[in-house]
């Protein structure tokens, strides 16, 4: 039988640049690697630019759909963005019969730092098969088992890159959090994450537009995808817009939305600030300024009261004991960010919680001078005077 392999030829930027990339020994490559035999034709499309670097190779009533590496690997992200758009091409063919796989194309520079190392990990996630990676790689790329591990995994890999984040995964005990940058170099970056945790997740996924200062939704594309997935909703938010701060289930969702992803964008993923616990399901992003004092104070307008009920600063990552404790006032922090717990509780409770604090301070990078204001804020309803330093 023979394959039938066919590619828009002409580049966004250069007619014909992927019929000069595509040699015949790089065709009959992808033709051997995927159908097993030497024997192909070729068809080229010229009506319209290729978009997510793609061939698709026809054999025995399958469409192989091909993504092809870049080139020229120079910026982290720069080599990955034909990906989302490959995946988003793949998901528009209801043909079931389908394959979507991804090439290296001889290259330059290095496509295997530790970020395309996770993304390729996610790729994996997404169901996109590696046609020749052990020709550049030698240890295996492997699917994540389960969202936790690719929590872990995006965690570590972004304490070390903060500034370069876009996309967050995060868990409560019933739903699954996937954070989704809507503008920026990365935006499309979330649809390999959506994708990805598709295929692993044991619960519903609610998928955060975020958006930085309108109410910008996901490409159109993106969306389709995560319809046709059946397991994500999507809701749209916004880091900046004017939104009140009712209560409401609606209000409530978006603005807890909009604030974990400023927490996780400030200080990290979820754990205890008080017990280092890291158990996503029952960390709870902690205001220090709450929301019924803020929607009380008088002096400033909605727009405003908003921005201090979402804002990265005015929180910390608690588990639900300490969270509670917390807001019950058995504990506080002073200004230096000492934890502080109070006086004359019984002794069998002050002995409980002293021993459940390992860390009696908080870091000093969660000391922002916003920080310290809203702990003042906070440290107004109470008397410091009748708290002891752990
Ligand atoms: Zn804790």
């Amino acid at each position: 039988m023979t394959a039938i392999i066919s590619y828009r030829t002409n580049t966004q930027k250069i007619p014909l640049g992927f019929k000069r990339v595509l040699s015949p020994e790089i065709l009959k490559d992808i033709c051997v690697r995927i159908t097993g035999q030497t024997d192909y034709v070729i068809e080229e499309q010229t009506d319209s630019y290729n978009k997510g670097r793609l061939l698709t190779v026809q054999y025995n009533g399958i469409t192989n759909y091909v993504s092809l590496s870049e080139t020229k690997i120079d910026g982290r992200n720069s080599s990955l963005q034909s990906v989302p758009t490959a995946l988003n091409v793949f998901y528009s063919d209801s043909n079931p019969n389908k394959q979507l796989w991804y090439y290296f194309l001889p290259y330059t520079g290095n496509p295997f730092t530790e970020y395309h190392l996770v993304y390729y990990r996610l790729m994996e996630t997404a169901g996109i098969k590696f046609l020749n990676i052990n020709n550049y790689y030698s240890l295996p790329i492997l699917p994540y088992g389960s969202v936790d591990e690719l929590i872990k995994e995006r965690s570590d890999n972004q304490s070390s890159n903060r500034s370069n984040n876009s996309s967050f995964v995060s868990k409560t005990a019933d739903r699954i959090q996937l954070y989704a940058k809507t503008y920026g170099a990365n935006k499309y970056e979330s649809t390999v994450f959506g994708v990805a945790l598709s295929k692993i997740a044991d619960r519903p996924i609610d998928v955060f537009a975020v958006s930085e200062q309108d109410l910008t939704n996901l490409p159109a594309s993106s969306l389709r995808t995560f319809d046709t997935l059946g397991n994500l909703s999507v809701y749209t938010t916004s880091l900046k817009l004017n939104r009140t701060i009712s209560e409401g289930d609606e209000s409530l969702r978006l603005r807890s939305a909009a604030y974990n992803y400023n927490l996780l964008n400030r200080i990290g993923m979820k754990k205890c600030a008080i017990c280092g616990c890291e158990i996503p399901e029952i960390i709870q992003g902690a205001h220090i300024w709450g929301v019924s004092e803020i929607r009380n104070f008088e002096s400033i307008n909605d727009e405003q009261k908003y921005a201090h009920a979402i804002s990265g600063h005015n929180g910390i990552w608690l588990c639900q004991n300490h969270h509670k404790l917390f807001d019950s006032a058995f504990l506080a922090f002073d200004i230096e960010g000492r934890c502080l717990v109070r006086r004359g509780i019984p002794h069998e409770h002050e002995e409980f919680i002293q021993g459940s604090i390992v860390n009696n301070h908080l870091s000093t990078s969660i000391l922002s001078d916003d920080f310290k204001f809203y702990l003042s804020q906070r440290n107004q309803e109470i008397d410091l005077h009748s708290y002891i330093a752990v």
